[in-house]
Protein backbone atom coordinates (compact mmCIF):
# COMPACT_ATOMS: atom_id res chain seq x y z
CA UNK A 1 0.00 0.00 0.00
CA UNK A 2 2.80 1.96 0.85
CA UNK A 3 4.28 2.41 -2.75
CA UNK A 4 0.74 3.55 -4.16
CA UNK A 5 0.42 6.85 -1.23
CA UNK A 6 3.68 7.69 -2.32
CA UNK A 7 3.39 7.64 -5.95
CA UNK A 8 -0.05 9.41 -5.01
CA UNK A 9 2.30 12.07 -3.50
CA UNK A 10 4.64 12.24 -5.89
CA UNK A 11 2.06 12.53 -8.77
CA UNK A 12 0.16 15.39 -6.53
CA UNK A 13 3.49 17.12 -5.84
CA UNK A 14 4.22 17.14 -10.06
CA UNK A 15 0.82 18.69 -10.46
CA UNK A 16 1.33 21.33 -7.74
CA UNK A 17 4.55 22.70 -9.47
CA UNK A 18 3.37 22.58 -12.78
CA UNK A 19 0.05 25.18 -11.11
CA UNK A 20 2.18 26.88 -9.90
CA UNK A 21 4.87 27.10 -12.67
CA UNK A 22 1.67 28.19 -14.65
CA UNK A 23 0.36 31.03 -12.39
CA UNK A 24 3.53 31.99 -11.79
CA UNK A 25 3.78 32.36 -16.19
CA UNK A 26 0.38 33.68 -16.74
CA UNK A 27 1.11 36.21 -13.69
CA UNK A 28 4.31 37.06 -15.52
CA UNK A 29 2.31 37.64 -19.28
CA UNK A 30 0.04 39.24 -17.13
CA UNK A 31 2.60 41.70 -16.24
CA UNK A 32 4.28 41.66 -19.61
CA UNK A 33 1.53 42.73 -21.24
CA UNK A 34 0.33 45.40 -18.77
CA UNK A 35 3.90 47.04 -19.05
CA UNK A 36 3.38 46.88 -22.79
CA UNK A 37 0.27 48.73 -22.92
CA UNK A 38 1.88 51.15 -20.92
CA UNK A 39 4.54 51.76 -22.70
CA UNK A 40 2.59 52.12 -26.15
CA UNK A 41 0.09 54.53 -24.09
CA UNK A 42 3.10 56.67 -22.98
CA UNK A 43 4.97 56.31 -26.21
CA UNK A 44 1.20 57.47 -27.70
CA UNK A 45 0.69 60.17 -25.44
CA UNK A 46 4.59 61.23 -26.12
CA UNK A 47 3.95 61.47 -29.82
CA UNK A 48 0.63 63.70 -29.34
CA UNK A 49 2.36 65.82 -27.24
CA UNK A 50 4.77 66.62 -29.75
CA UNK A 51 2.47 66.84 -32.75
CA UNK A 52 0.52 69.23 -30.66
CA UNK A 53 3.99 70.96 -29.71
CA UNK A 54 4.93 70.98 -33.46
CA UNK A 55 1.65 72.08 -35.18
CA UNK A 56 1.49 74.62 -32.52
CA UNK A 57 4.81 76.13 -33.42
CA UNK A 58 3.78 75.94 -37.06
CA UNK A 59 0.71 78.12 -36.46
CA UNK A 60 2.77 80.71 -34.22
CA UNK A 61 5.27 80.93 -37.27
CA UNK A 62 2.66 82.13 -39.17
CA UNK A 63 1.96 85.75 -39.69
CA UNK A 64 -1.35 85.54 -40.58
CA UNK A 65 -3.77 84.90 -37.69
CA UNK A 66 -5.63 80.96 -37.23
CA UNK A 67 -8.26 79.64 -35.17
CA UNK A 68 -9.54 76.45 -34.70
CA UNK A 69 -12.97 75.48 -33.35
CA UNK A 70 -14.26 71.89 -32.11
CA UNK A 71 -17.22 70.39 -33.31
CA UNK A 72 -18.78 71.76 -30.46
CA UNK A 73 -17.74 75.18 -31.46
CA UNK A 74 -15.34 76.04 -28.86
CA UNK A 75 -11.49 77.45 -29.06
CA UNK A 76 -9.36 74.53 -29.51
CA UNK A 77 -6.31 76.59 -30.54
CA UNK A 78 -5.68 79.95 -31.70
CA UNK A 79 -2.27 81.20 -32.40
CA UNK A 80 0.25 84.26 -31.62
CA UNK A 81 -0.53 86.04 -34.48
CA UNK A 82 -4.07 86.16 -33.64
CA UNK A 83 -3.64 86.78 -30.14
CA UNK A 84 -1.41 89.65 -30.46
CA UNK A 85 -3.92 91.11 -33.60
CA UNK A 86 -6.70 90.90 -30.79
CA UNK A 87 -5.37 92.26 -28.23
CA UNK A 88 -5.99 89.44 -26.30
CA UNK A 89 -3.85 89.16 -22.85
CA UNK A 90 -5.58 85.87 -21.47
CA UNK A 91 -6.45 82.07 -23.31
CA UNK A 92 -9.59 81.91 -24.94
CA UNK A 93 -9.13 78.23 -25.43
CA UNK A 94 -12.13 76.15 -24.46
CA UNK A 95 -14.90 79.20 -24.79
CA UNK A 96 -16.61 79.25 -27.88
CA UNK A 97 -16.63 82.70 -29.57
CA UNK A 98 -19.50 84.62 -28.53
CA UNK A 99 -17.86 84.09 -24.89
CA UNK A 100 -14.60 84.95 -25.61
CA UNK A 101 -14.51 87.81 -28.32
CA UNK A 102 -17.62 89.52 -28.12
CA UNK A 103 -17.50 89.64 -31.93
CA UNK A 104 -20.89 88.76 -33.56
CA UNK A 105 -19.48 88.79 -36.91
CA UNK A 106 -17.42 86.34 -36.70
CA UNK A 107 -19.85 84.18 -35.33
CA UNK A 108 -22.41 84.83 -37.98
CA UNK A 109 -19.38 84.17 -40.23
CA UNK A 110 -18.99 80.42 -38.49
CA UNK A 111 -22.75 79.90 -38.63
CA UNK A 112 -22.16 80.45 -42.45
CA UNK A 113 -19.04 77.97 -42.99
CA UNK A 114 -20.61 75.31 -41.17
CA UNK A 115 -24.02 75.68 -44.58
CA UNK A 116 -21.79 76.72 -47.04
CA UNK A 117 -18.40 74.26 -46.24
CA UNK A 118 -15.91 77.13 -46.92
CA UNK A 119 -16.03 81.02 -47.33
CA UNK A 120 -13.69 82.66 -48.43
CA UNK A 121 -12.75 86.57 -48.25
CA UNK A 122 -14.67 87.63 -46.04
CA UNK A 123 -13.51 91.30 -44.79
CA UNK A 124 -14.52 91.99 -40.65
CA UNK A 125 -14.06 94.68 -38.78
CA UNK A 126 -12.82 93.80 -34.94
CA UNK A 127 -14.23 96.00 -32.81
CA UNK A 128 -11.91 95.89 -30.13
CA UNK A 129 -9.78 98.99 -28.43
CA UNK A 130 -7.37 99.08 -31.56
CA UNK A 131 -9.99 98.74 -34.50
CA UNK A 132 -8.68 96.36 -36.93
CA UNK A 133 -9.63 95.33 -40.62
CA UNK A 134 -9.33 91.74 -40.85
CA UNK A 135 -9.56 89.44 -43.89
CA UNK A 136 -10.53 85.70 -43.06
CA UNK A 137 -10.94 82.80 -45.27
CA UNK A 138 -12.79 80.06 -43.17
CA UNK A 139 -13.80 76.10 -44.14
CA UNK A 140 -14.74 73.21 -42.18
CA UNK A 141 -12.46 70.04 -41.58
CA UNK A 142 -13.89 66.58 -41.95
CA UNK A 143 -12.69 62.94 -41.36
CA UNK A 144 -12.74 60.32 -43.14
CA UNK A 145 -16.10 59.91 -43.65
CA UNK A 146 -16.69 63.46 -44.46
CA UNK A 147 -18.46 64.39 -41.19
CA UNK A 148 -17.76 67.91 -40.19
CA UNK A 149 -15.07 67.84 -37.06
CA UNK A 150 -14.61 71.43 -36.85
CA UNK A 151 -13.85 75.35 -38.55
CA UNK A 152 -10.09 76.51 -39.24
CA UNK A 153 -10.37 80.28 -39.77
CA UNK A 154 -7.40 81.98 -41.49
CA UNK A 155 -7.20 85.95 -40.36
CA UNK A 156 -4.98 88.12 -42.84
CA UNK A 157 -4.39 92.13 -41.44
CA UNK A 158 -5.48 94.64 -43.79
CA UNK A 159 -5.78 97.44 -41.55
CA UNK A 160 -2.94 99.07 -43.46
CA UNK A 161 -3.96 98.42 -46.74
CA UNK A 162 -7.60 99.98 -46.11
CA UNK A 163 -5.82 103.08 -44.43
CA UNK A 164 -3.31 103.40 -47.23
CA UNK A 165 -6.60 102.99 -49.29
CA UNK A 166 -8.86 105.89 -47.74
CA UNK A 167 -5.77 108.04 -47.84
CA UNK A 168 -5.30 107.83 -51.70
CA UNK A 169 -9.21 108.11 -51.74
CA UNK A 170 -9.09 111.31 -49.99
CA UNK A 171 -6.10 112.95 -51.48
CA UNK A 172 -8.04 112.78 -54.99
CA UNK A 173 -10.94 113.83 -53.46
CA UNK A 174 -8.74 116.67 -51.80
CA UNK A 175 -6.51 117.21 -55.04
CA UNK A 176 -10.26 117.63 -57.54
CA UNK A 177 -11.90 119.90 -55.21
CA UNK A 178 -8.20 122.41 -55.21
CA UNK A 179 -8.50 122.31 -58.75
CA UNK A 180 -11.84 122.76 -59.50
CA UNK A 181 -12.18 125.57 -57.41
CA UNK A 182 -9.54 127.95 -59.29
CA UNK A 183 -11.03 126.48 -62.93
CA UNK A 184 -14.36 127.20 -62.33
CA UNK A 185 -13.39 131.04 -61.25
CA UNK A 186 -11.02 130.89 -64.86
CA UNK A 187 -13.81 129.32 -67.04
CA UNK A 188 -16.22 131.65 -65.34
CA UNK A 189 -14.46 135.07 -66.13
CA UNK A 190 -13.60 134.11 -69.28
CA UNK A 191 -17.24 133.55 -70.06
CA UNK A 192 -18.08 136.85 -68.81
CA UNK A 193 -15.31 138.18 -70.79
CA UNK A 194 -16.82 136.69 -73.97
CA UNK A 195 -20.52 137.62 -73.44
CA UNK A 196 -18.87 141.54 -73.55
CA UNK A 197 -17.14 142.08 -70.50
CA UNK A 198 -14.11 142.40 -72.58
CA UNK A 199 -15.55 145.85 -74.40
CA UNK A 200 -14.79 147.37 -71.31
CA UNK A 201 -11.32 148.29 -70.59
CA UNK A 202 -11.64 148.68 -66.98
CA UNK A 203 -13.49 145.45 -66.18
CA UNK A 204 -11.68 143.55 -68.69
CA UNK A 205 -8.36 144.43 -67.44
CA UNK A 206 -9.66 143.56 -63.46
CA UNK A 207 -10.90 140.36 -64.67
CA UNK A 208 -7.90 139.16 -66.43
CA UNK A 209 -5.84 139.98 -63.53
CA UNK A 210 -8.07 137.36 -61.53
CA UNK A 211 -8.03 135.10 -64.27
CA UNK A 212 -4.05 135.45 -64.04
CA UNK A 213 -4.58 134.96 -59.97
CA UNK A 214 -6.15 132.01 -60.51
CA UNK A 215 -3.94 130.53 -63.29
CA UNK A 216 -1.03 131.20 -60.36
CA UNK A 217 -2.78 129.40 -57.82
CA UNK A 218 -3.46 126.47 -60.24
CA UNK A 219 0.47 126.68 -61.15
CA UNK A 220 1.30 126.60 -57.58
CA UNK A 221 -0.58 123.95 -56.33
CA UNK A 222 0.68 121.43 -59.07
CA UNK A 223 4.20 122.61 -58.00
CA UNK A 224 3.39 121.64 -54.41
CA UNK A 225 1.60 118.49 -55.67
CA UNK A 226 5.07 117.52 -57.65
CA UNK A 227 7.20 117.54 -55.01
CA UNK A 228 5.28 115.88 -52.44
CA UNK A 229 4.60 112.78 -54.96
CA UNK A 230 8.51 113.08 -55.61
CA UNK A 231 8.83 112.83 -51.54
CA UNK A 232 6.78 110.41 -51.27
CA UNK A 233 7.93 107.84 -53.83
CA UNK A 234 12.07 108.95 -52.63
CA UNK A 235 12.67 110.11 -55.99
CA UNK A 236 14.15 113.09 -54.49
CA UNK A 237 17.11 111.93 -53.12
CA UNK A 238 18.43 113.85 -50.11
CA UNK A 239 22.29 115.19 -51.16
CA UNK A 240 23.29 115.90 -47.19
CA UNK A 241 26.01 118.08 -47.41
CA UNK A 242 27.46 120.24 -44.34
CA UNK A 243 25.63 123.59 -44.60
CA UNK A 244 25.27 126.65 -42.82
CA UNK A 245 22.35 127.31 -40.94
CA UNK A 246 22.71 130.98 -41.08
CA UNK A 247 23.90 131.45 -44.83
CA UNK A 248 20.84 129.55 -46.02
CA UNK A 249 17.85 131.61 -44.02
CA UNK A 250 19.85 134.55 -45.25
CA UNK A 251 19.20 133.51 -48.82
CA UNK A 252 15.55 132.90 -48.05
CA UNK A 253 14.98 136.12 -46.34
CA UNK A 254 16.08 137.74 -49.58
CA UNK A 255 14.35 136.09 -51.25
CA UNK A 256 10.80 136.68 -48.85
CA UNK A 257 12.01 140.80 -48.66
CA UNK A 258 9.62 141.92 -51.17
CA UNK A 259 6.70 139.90 -49.78
CA UNK A 260 7.55 140.94 -46.19
CA UNK A 261 7.88 144.87 -47.37
CA UNK A 262 4.42 144.40 -48.84
CA UNK A 263 3.15 143.66 -45.79
CA UNK A 264 5.19 145.60 -43.50
CA UNK A 265 6.91 143.12 -41.67
CA UNK A 266 10.49 143.04 -40.52
CA UNK A 267 12.18 139.49 -41.35
CA UNK A 268 15.41 138.88 -38.38
CA UNK A 269 17.95 136.02 -39.26
CA UNK A 270 19.17 135.66 -35.89
CA UNK A 271 20.74 132.08 -36.50
CA UNK A 272 24.08 131.85 -35.56
CA UNK A 273 26.68 132.15 -37.48
CA UNK A 274 29.11 128.97 -36.53
CA UNK A 275 25.78 126.28 -36.63
CA UNK A 276 26.43 123.50 -39.31
CA UNK A 277 24.07 121.55 -40.21
CA UNK A 278 24.36 117.86 -42.44
CA UNK A 279 21.53 118.86 -45.06
CA UNK A 280 20.27 119.33 -48.68
CA UNK A 281 20.92 122.79 -49.33
CA UNK A 282 18.30 123.33 -51.68
CA UNK A 283 15.47 121.28 -49.34
CA UNK A 284 16.58 123.12 -46.26
CA UNK A 285 16.18 126.85 -47.90
CA UNK A 286 12.67 124.89 -49.08
CA UNK A 287 12.00 124.33 -45.06
CA UNK A 288 12.83 128.05 -44.14
CA UNK A 289 11.38 129.51 -46.94
CA UNK A 290 7.81 127.64 -46.43
CA UNK A 291 7.91 128.47 -42.80
CA UNK A 292 9.00 132.01 -43.27
CA UNK A 293 6.24 132.61 -45.44
CA UNK A 294 3.62 131.27 -43.32
CA UNK A 295 4.65 133.71 -40.42
CA UNK A 296 4.28 136.68 -43.38
CA UNK A 297 1.34 135.45 -44.47
CA UNK A 298 -0.53 134.48 -41.20
CA UNK A 299 1.48 136.73 -39.21
CA UNK A 300 0.57 140.41 -37.57
CA UNK A 301 -1.76 141.88 -40.32
CA UNK A 302 0.96 145.25 -40.14
CA UNK A 303 4.17 145.89 -38.70
CA UNK A 304 4.92 141.94 -38.09
CA UNK A 305 7.96 140.48 -36.43
CA UNK A 306 9.37 137.06 -37.69
CA UNK A 307 12.59 135.78 -36.01
CA UNK A 308 14.68 132.88 -37.49
CA UNK A 309 16.81 131.05 -34.49
CA UNK A 310 18.55 128.03 -33.77
CA UNK A 311 20.52 126.22 -31.41
CA UNK A 312 22.66 123.30 -30.60
CA UNK A 313 21.29 120.41 -28.60
CA UNK A 314 22.58 116.95 -27.32
CA UNK A 315 23.63 114.16 -29.45
CA UNK A 316 24.57 116.07 -32.39
CA UNK A 317 21.39 117.62 -33.15
CA UNK A 318 20.65 120.97 -33.97
CA UNK A 319 17.13 122.63 -33.31
CA UNK A 320 15.90 125.73 -35.73
CA UNK A 321 13.01 127.59 -35.10
CA UNK A 322 10.65 130.19 -36.99
CA UNK A 323 8.61 132.77 -34.68
CA UNK A 324 5.57 135.02 -35.43
CA UNK A 325 3.75 137.60 -33.58
CA UNK A 326 0.73 136.93 -35.45
CA UNK A 327 -2.74 135.25 -34.10
CA UNK A 328 -1.16 131.79 -33.24
CA UNK A 329 -3.08 128.56 -34.18
CA UNK A 330 -5.39 127.09 -31.92
CA UNK A 331 -4.48 123.76 -29.97
CA UNK A 332 -7.23 121.42 -31.62
CA UNK A 333 -5.45 122.33 -35.17
CA UNK A 334 -1.76 122.08 -34.07
CA UNK A 335 -1.21 118.58 -34.96
CA UNK A 336 -3.46 118.55 -38.05
CA UNK A 337 -1.30 121.35 -39.72
CA UNK A 338 1.40 119.66 -40.89
CA UNK A 339 -1.69 117.07 -42.66
CA UNK A 340 -1.92 117.57 -46.56
CA UNK A 341 -4.78 120.18 -47.83
CA UNK A 342 -5.70 121.34 -43.61
CA UNK A 343 -5.96 124.99 -43.37
CA UNK A 344 -7.30 126.88 -40.34
CA UNK A 345 -8.87 129.09 -42.09
CA UNK A 346 -9.80 127.93 -45.76
CA UNK A 347 -10.54 131.68 -47.09
CA UNK A 348 -7.34 133.33 -45.68
CA UNK A 349 -5.44 130.39 -47.13
CA UNK A 350 -7.03 131.06 -50.53
CA UNK A 351 -6.67 134.64 -50.50
CA UNK A 352 -3.01 134.27 -50.03
CA UNK A 353 -2.33 131.97 -52.77
CA UNK A 354 -1.68 128.79 -50.15
CA UNK A 355 -1.91 125.45 -51.53
CA UNK A 356 -2.16 123.86 -48.09
CA UNK A 357 0.82 121.78 -48.89
CA UNK A 358 3.51 123.91 -47.56
CA UNK A 359 3.41 122.06 -44.18
CA UNK A 360 2.94 119.00 -45.44
CA UNK A 361 5.99 119.40 -47.36
CA UNK A 362 8.27 120.98 -44.69
CA UNK A 363 7.15 117.83 -42.51
CA UNK A 364 8.47 115.05 -45.47
CA UNK A 365 11.97 117.24 -45.92
CA UNK A 366 12.58 117.46 -42.07
CA UNK A 367 11.96 113.63 -41.40
CA UNK A 368 13.85 112.85 -44.64
CA UNK A 369 16.80 114.20 -42.81
CA UNK A 370 16.05 111.98 -39.89
CA UNK A 371 14.80 115.02 -37.81
CA UNK A 372 11.25 116.35 -36.86
CA UNK A 373 8.87 118.75 -36.86
CA UNK A 374 5.94 120.80 -34.43
CA UNK A 375 4.48 123.85 -33.50
CA UNK A 376 4.60 125.74 -30.05
CA UNK A 377 1.80 128.67 -30.07
CA UNK A 378 -0.53 130.68 -28.08
CA UNK A 379 -3.50 132.53 -29.39
CA UNK A 380 -3.58 135.70 -29.64
CA UNK A 381 0.59 135.40 -29.39
CA UNK A 382 2.21 133.91 -32.48
CA UNK A 383 3.57 130.58 -33.50
CA UNK A 384 6.91 128.92 -33.05
CA UNK A 385 7.76 126.62 -35.63
CA UNK A 386 10.11 124.05 -34.60
CA UNK A 387 12.76 121.33 -36.92
CA UNK A 388 15.30 119.19 -35.71
CA UNK A 389 18.35 118.30 -37.65
CA UNK A 390 21.90 116.67 -37.66
CA UNK A 391 24.71 118.55 -36.77
CA UNK A 392 27.38 118.78 -39.44
P1 LIG B 1 -1.08 127.02 -46.90
O1 LIG B 1 -0.68 126.84 -48.29
O2 LIG B 1 -2.55 127.10 -46.69
O3 LIG B 1 -0.33 128.11 -46.22
P2 LIG B 1 0.40 125.25 -45.15
O4 LIG B 1 0.50 123.76 -45.18
O5 LIG B 1 1.65 126.02 -45.33
O6 LIG B 1 -0.69 125.63 -46.24
O7 LIG B 1 -0.25 125.67 -43.77
C1 LIG B 1 -1.43 125.00 -43.35
C2 LIG B 1 -2.27 125.90 -42.48
O8 LIG B 1 -1.62 126.14 -41.24
C3 LIG B 1 -2.49 127.28 -43.09
O9 LIG B 1 -3.59 127.27 -43.98
C4 LIG B 1 -2.77 128.10 -41.85
O10 LIG B 1 -4.13 128.01 -41.49
C5 LIG B 1 -1.91 127.43 -40.75
N1 LIG B 1 -0.64 128.16 -40.51
C6 LIG B 1 0.55 127.88 -41.06
N2 LIG B 1 1.51 128.70 -40.59
C7 LIG B 1 0.90 129.52 -39.70
C8 LIG B 1 1.34 130.59 -38.86
N3 LIG B 1 2.61 130.98 -38.85
N4 LIG B 1 0.42 131.21 -38.09
C9 LIG B 1 -0.87 130.81 -38.08
N5 LIG B 1 -1.36 129.81 -38.85
C10 LIG B 1 -0.49 129.17 -39.65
Amino acid sequence: MWPSVIFIIIVGLILLDAWRRERRHRRQRFQERQEYTATMLRQQQQAFAEAQTRQQALFNSMVDGVLLLGSNGKIQLINQSLARLLSLSTDIRGQSIAEALRWPALADLVARVAVENQVLGSELEYPGTEPRCLEVNAACYVDPDGKQQGTILVFHDITRLKQLENTRREFVANVSHELRTPLSMIKGYVETLLEGARNDPDQATRFLQIIDKHADRLTYLIEDLLTISKLESGQIVMNAQRVNLREQGQRVVEDLRARAAEKHVTVENQLPPDLWALADADRLQQVLFNLVENAIKYGHRQQGRVVIDARELPEDKLQVWVQDDGPGVPPEARERVFERFFRVDKARSRETGGTGLGLAIVKHIVQAHGGKVWLESHLGQGSTFYFTLPKA
